[in-house]
């Protein structure tokens, strides 16, 4: 594992986003096609989307612009305050999560759809604990399109033809 993804597996751990919450979405969205499908291909699947270079930056640049925001130390007071407050409008933590998900074809995208709209697991934890001593204005669409990407990995491997 090279030093930048070790890096993004810390950080979301500290923002309370751990491997086996995202693999528990993973198989969530995906135990339905691939009915064997293990904890372990879940979380193998989590590493290879993590070891890509463009989605380490999509996940390090979500929580960088989280932690600004909550910590005001952004030079817009106009934008910190829409990101810190997760306004319905923004749109652009969708964004970056589609970034992710771009990576994977419309599997993944179809996917993040569903578990934006369900919000199983880590996803509502992450909502919940939103505006209450944090924010996870970014952070909630990122662990949603790591388990979307993921899953949608796993059906291109499942299904080869
Ligand atoms: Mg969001």
């Amino acid at each position: 594992m090279d030093e930048t993804m070790n890096h993004v597996i810390e950080s979301l751990n500290s923002r309370g986003v751990t491997i086996d919450d995202l693999a528990e979405l993973v198989m969530f969205l995906q135990i339905k096609y691939v009915p064997d499908l293990s904890e372990a291909d879940c979380k193998a699947a989590l590493l290879r989307v993590l070891s890509k270079r463009e989605v380490q930056y999509c996940v390090l640049t979500a929580i960088a612009l989280d932690k600004c925001a909550y910590n005001h130390t952004m030079d817009d007071p106009i934008i910190e305050s829409i990101i810190d407050s997760d306004a319905p409008l923004y749109g652009l933590d969708e964004v970056v999560a589609y970034a992710i998900c771009n990576l994977y074809g419309s599997i993944a995208l179809t996917n993040f759809g569903y578990i934006d709209k369900v919000k199983p697991g880590i996803i509502a934890k992450l909502n919940d604990a939103n505006h209450n001593n944090v924010c996870n204005t970014f952070l909630d669409d990122i662990a949603g399109a790591l388990a979307a990407a993921a899953a949608a990995s796993i059906a291109h491997d499942y299904q080869k033809d």
